[in-house]
């Protein structure tokens, strides 16, 4: 069956005392809910993913890395490997965030790398896909989507994809308070959905996780969520507080 997931993106957010008391009140707030039908995965800055596990090991949720380097080791100042991120029990990484493709270049074929780095170190790819304002008001927005997957994750066997979760995450949406009307979502979502079939099967398909992301937050997380094909959500600015983001995780 595949799982309902609410993953919090954090991104370039908090010091490192707010950091450990957010998610040591999540921590403490998910002991006393209901959580065996979703899974919850934080994403903080790297610098503080292994205070994150090390809280995580007596919680329920996950932890997952927003970023990594598409190599092992090596010379590359300033960078966090997939070794590295596995030496710190991190589960998964977003990868292809539209914010990492707009501001560090990040093209098709290194995504495509950046998922093979994830899966050849045991780490599950959060992989973004969505398209910008112009291209789905020129009604380009399936095929931009389905160019996303075909290039940087399509590569993979069927074996490696299924470690794959996919966030459809329209760039109009994200962080702009606007998000993709519940019908929008599950439009997209269908067709994503559609895809992995027709490259990998029914069954696979049906077991893929798929995220809705871009201005989701608790007053709309119900219904995006009650669609067909939306499998939970990839969550920025509504993630940072814990309320908040305990209220997305319950809006199944
Ligand atoms: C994101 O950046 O992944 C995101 C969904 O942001 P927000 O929820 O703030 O729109």
């Amino acid at each position: 069956m595949r799982r309902k997931i609410v993953a919090g993106n954090w991104k370039m957010n908090k010091s490192f005392p707010d950091a450990e008391e957010l998610i040591a009140e999540i921590a403490d707030k998910l002991e006393s809910m209901d959580t065996g039908h979703q899974d919850v995965i934080l994403c903080p800055p790297y610098v503080y993913l292994e205070m994150a596990t090390d809280i995580a090991e007596e919680s329920v949720f996950s932890v997952g890395s927003q970023n990594m380097n598409e190599n092992d080791t090596g010379a590359y100042t300033g960078e966090i490997s997939g070794p590295m991120l596995t030496s710190m029990e991190v589960e998964y990484c977003i990868i292809g965030h539209s914010e990492r493709r707009k501001y560090f270049g990040e093209d098709y074929a290194l995504l495509a790398k950046k998922v093979d780095a994830a899966l050849r170190n045991g780490i599950r790819p959060i992989f973004c896909c969505g398209e910008v304002l112009p291209e789905r008001e020129a009604g380009r927005h399936f095929e931009i989507v389905k160019k996303q997957l075909d290039e940087s994750l399509f590569h993979l066997t069927a074996e490696q994809f299924q470690q794959a979760v996919i966030a459809y995450e329209p760039v109009w949406a994200i962080g702009t308070g606007v998000n993709a009307t519940p019908a929008q979502a599950q439009e997209m979502h269908a067709y994503i959905r559609e895809q992995v079939a027709s490259k990998y099967g029914e069954s696979l398909a049906s077991e893929t996780s798929i995220l809705y992301g871009g201005s989701c937050n608790a007053s709309n997380a119900r219904e995006l969520f009650s669609q067909a094909d939306v499998d939970g959500g990839l969550i920025g600015g509504a993630s940072l507080k814990a309320d908040e983001f305990l209220r997305i995780v319950t809006s199944f």
